[in-house]
């Protein structure tokens, strides 16, 4: 289709995620959206199926499928649904596959089957009120006291905030010492101490997720709870990133395929001064350039996908994707709606949920001016400091 071939094994699970797309999601998404509840029965049918357990290896009861696999499987759904897109980021990549990756075998042997199965749902807790963009200013605090830990602090927008039985939590050892202080625990849903709500305000997009601020009241967590070593914890949370990022752009992915769907369905049908309002030239041009922008957000995507199912180094191409697949999505959200006209303007489609939906997808995981400096950081380097 676009010079890349797919095996039999990534068309089998882009089909199986296209198909609980269809089936199981797109049917509840608009309600789930406009009640801004978390769809839980559907995510219990993809649980059914193995899709909570999708990166993570056999061994620990995951479908063991790799990048590819679940980039795939992220466009799929971010084409019927963002908000359960936006969970399963989290859950699968931000959560799930940074402890296959950073965390230890007794911590993987506790929480990895339960992860995989959809027992628990996982949650990953970095931003605060005052850092953002800047995560090494966080003021969370993690204090040393016989046998582990006692966390005190906030976080806000947590997705899947409310119903997580697992949170992986930055929290820092002394603040004075930025990115170098933090430090990643593991912490129950049940921990005595941990308070969550719904964030105040209504949300733009993503409706269906859960977002929830986080108070930490003298949290206690064990030795064992603290993933990777005291004060490596930036590293444990850049390298959630790095999953996450791919499947965000792997979402976006899906709003342009959902945005071209409906344009194309739309243009053939609907006429206008005697004519499909396909054959006017100026709705052409923008069908045209819509398909280009799939496309290419599709193709950097997948070459990042493949990448990291070789292993290769990839910060660059997988900012890039993310950067141009999310901006491109809110670009084509927004021009579809101008397209479908007033159908565009209501929940008669999907396409004004695409657009609330698209802002929030170029925010998260490093706004698009992060992945510029991220990506020129990679081209140019860093100045040499002398002397
Ligand atoms: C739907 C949704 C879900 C989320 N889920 C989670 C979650 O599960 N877990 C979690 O920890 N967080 C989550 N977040 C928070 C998200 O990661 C942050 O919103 C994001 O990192 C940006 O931080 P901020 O909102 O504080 O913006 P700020 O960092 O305050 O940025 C404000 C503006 O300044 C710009 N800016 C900042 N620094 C620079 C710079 N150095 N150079 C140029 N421009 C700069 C930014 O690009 C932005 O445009 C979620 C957010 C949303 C909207």
């Amino acid at each position: 289709m676009n010079g890349f071939d797919l095996s039999p094994a990534e068309v089998e699970a882009r089909d199986l995620a296209r198909r609980l797309a269809e089936d199981v999601l797109r049917p509840v998404a608009r309600a789930a959206d406009e009640e801004r509840r978390f769809p839980a029965d559907a995510v219990r049918e993809l649980a059914r199926h193995g899709l909570l357990g999708m990166g993570l290896p056999t061994e620990h009861g995951g479908l063991g499928w790799d990048a590819m696999q679940t980039t795939l499987a992220f466009e799929e759904l971010g084409r019927a649904d963002q908000s359960v897109r936006g969970f399963l980021t989290v859950h699968c990549s931000l959560v799930s596959q940074c402890l296959a990756g950073a965390a230890s075998g007794e911590q993987k042997r506790e929480w990895l089957p339960r992860l995989a199965s959809g027992e628990v749902f996982g949650a990953y807790a970095l931003t605060e009120r005052e850092a953002g963009s800047d995560a090494g200013a966080i003021s969370t605090r993690a204090v040393r006291e016989a046998g582990g830990w006692r966390i005190h602090g906030e976080k806000v927008w947590i997705t899947n905030g409310l119903s997580a039985g697992l949170f992986l939590v930055m929290a820092t050892v002394d603040p004075a010492l930025r990115h170098k202080g933090v430090t990643a625990f593991l912490v129950r849903g049940d921990a005595p101490g941990l308070r969550r709500e719904r964030i105040p305000h209504v949300e733009l997009g993503h409706r269906a997720s859960e977002h929830a601020v986080l108070t930490f009241d003298g949290v206690q967590v064990r030795e064992s709870d603290v993933v990777g070593e005291v004060g490596k914890g930036f590293a444990v949370a850049m390298g959630g990133l790095d999953h996450g990022r791919l499947g965000v752009a792997a979402g976006a992915v899906g709003t342009l395929q959902a945005c071209l769907d409906a344009v194309t369905s739309f243009a053939r049908t609907r006429r206008q001064f005697g004519k499909r309002i396909a054959d006017f030239q100026m709705v052409q041009e923008r069908v045209a350039d819509l398909s280009c922008d799939t496309d290419a957000a599709r193709l950097l995507t997948w070459r990042a996908a493949r990448m990291a199912v070789r292993g290769e180094p990839r910060t660059r191409e997988v900012s890039q994707a993310k950067l141009f697949a999310t901006e491109a999505a809110c670009r084509w959200a927004s021009e579809s709606v101008l397209l479908l006209g007033s159908r565009g303007c209501s929940n008669e489609t999907d396409v004004e949920r695409h657009l609330r939906d698209a802002q929030a997808l170029r925010v998260y995981e490093g706004t698009s001016l992060i992945q510029r400096i991220v990506i020129a950081r990679e081209i140019l380097g860093r100045e040499e400091k002398h002397g």
